[in-house]
């Protein structure tokens, strides 16, 4: 039944039918108006919030500011007008990866599996951000260029049923509707796709990378897949033809030759994806060593290793690896953070501090090393320093889930109690699940008692998270 189940990325072309918007769920009274970019920035968020509530994530912090940074990079040379962006990581070893209206940027971790170089993982996230920024996803090319509320509604719906692959009654009628319209829009579709590939072949060169890598990831796609009876479903609505294959082959071809192809960073960061998605760490540890056998100066087989190693135990064979990698590379994060995971696992915690902080110097900003500076600070007993820490890293993420999570655990552990229901508060509204943010304010309230400038401003907060859940309902109809 891929059918009543769209895919994320081919939503964006089931929105161009006429007579689609007749069975939609309604948005109240707003049901004819046109969204404006910060009801769409609003809508966007709410509706991160119900995804996030229905599907399992990554939260590698490491796989977080890859993702983050590498969009970031093609956003900046690409036509996205609106550049405020919030990302989820789905944990999926399906293909796939979508740009929704908002600016919710979603990535599968699939999707490091099957681009093999930083240029194919580019090319599908270029694509992407072409549907969106080419709004695809509002209905015709309307005057105003801008999608209709419950259009955005229907849209967004839509996608929490295909990333959740969700059987809930409500939600798969509007599927049945996406799936009845489908074969009529094909044509819209494949306009869409083309306009797409040729927007992201553009913004791949303006990004500096090697355009080259969009064909070369089509093709291989469609030789691995094309034998098989059950293709990931990217492929099944995103269908890759000869055609399509030598139309961007020539708009590539076009391009100068010297673009980026592929990056170490990149390959690192997928070992650690691989690595999530071996069905045991001793797998990917012989895997990983079988590459090495083949080319002992394999720095990214090596570090694959390494980290199997430091997930199954071995740590004394991990160490050894660490060494010879830090020895070429010591300033290198990614094998920095290998290191401190070791010296952690290993309870040398002295020792994982001081080369936090040492690295803290060199990037003072990075988030994956602010936040095991946090974990670190917790291990001690340090919860006044950890929690001033986050403190810090709220000033950059402050919409980020896995943050507010971490304040409430570390303001529970100082002793600052309405500080821990308000930021369980935070996290649960970050996650989709209102009636327990709502709660914790009342406790937070409740706590604050006399405090009457403390309690207004959680009551304010209340409030709109109160919004915010009406609106969420609304657009689920
Ligand atoms: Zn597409």
């Amino acid at each position: 039944m891929t059918f009543l189940r769209p895919t994320l990325l081919t939503l964006a072309c089931l929105l161009a039918s006429p007579g689609f918007a007749d069975d939609l769920p309604s948005l109240g009274d707003a049901s004819s108006a046109i969204v404006s970019p910060q009801q769409e920035h609003q809508l966007g968020r709410a509706w991160l919030a119900l995804l996030r509530s229905q599907v399992s994530q990554l939260n590698d912090p490491q796989l977080k500011d890859y993702v983050e940074s590498s969009v970031y990079r093609l956003v900046e040379t690409s036509q996205v007008n609106d550049r405020r962006l919030e990302f989820i990581l789905i944990n999926s070893p399906q293909l796939n990866a979508f740009a929704a209206p908002g600016g919710i940027v979603g990535v599968n971790g699939g999707l490091f599996l099957n681009a093999q170089t930083e240029g194919e993982y580019a090319s599908v996230l270029a694509h992407e951000l072409a549907h969106l920024s080419q709004r695809h996803f509002a209905r015709g090319v309307e005057a105003s260029q801008r999608m209709q509320v419950p259009m955005m509604a229907a849209l967004l719906a839509g996608i929490v049923i295909a990333a959740a692959g969700a059987g809930d009654a409500g939600i798969a009628a509007i599927a049945g509707t996406q799936a009845a319209a489908i074969q009529e829009q094909r044509r819209f579709s494949r306009q869409n796709e083309q306009e797409a590939d040729r927007i992201g072949i553009m913004n791949l060169e303006k990004a500096g990378y090697d355009p080259r890598s969009m064909p070369t990831m089509f093709e291989r796609l469609m030789r691995q897949y094309r034998f098989d009876a059950k293709p990931p479903e990217f492929l099944l609505t995103h269908p890759v033809t000869e055609s399509r294959i030598a139309d961007t082959r020539n708009r590539a071809e076009q391009a100068k030759p010297g673009g980026i192809e592929d990056s170490m960073r990149y390959q690192l960061i997928r070992a650690r994806v691989q690595l999530i998605y071996e069905e045991t760490p001793g797998l990917g540890a012989k895997r990983f060593r079988a590459q090495l056998d083949e080319n002992p100066k394999n720095e990214v087989a090596r570090y694959g290793l390494a980290i199997a190693q430091i997930k199954g135990g071995q740590l004394n064979e991990a160490r050894e690896n660490l060494k010879l990698l830090l020895a070429t590379s010591p300033n290198e994060i990614i094998y920095n953070l290998a290191q401190v995971d070791l010296d952690i696992t290993n309870n040398r915690l002295p020792d994982a501090q001081s080369r936090v902080d040492r690295m803290l110097t060199q990037y003072p900003g990075n988030y994956p090393l602010n936040q095991v500076r946090v974990d670190l600070l917790l291990k001690q007993n340090r919860a006044g320093d950890a929690e001033k820490a986050l403190e810090n890293l709220l000033k950059t993420r402050p919409d980020d889930p896995d943050v507010w999570y971490m304040v409430a655990e570390t303001r529970g552990l100082s002793g600052n109690i309405i500080g821990l229901h308000q930021a369980r508060a935070e996290y649960f509204a970050l996650v989709g699940d209102y009636r327990q943010a709502i709660q914790q304010l009342d406790f937070a309230k409740r706590k604050a008692g006399s405090n009457f400038p403390l309690s207004s401003r959680i009551d304010a907060r209340q409030r709109e998270l109160m919004e915010q859940e009406r609106m969420i309902k609304d657009m689920m109809g």
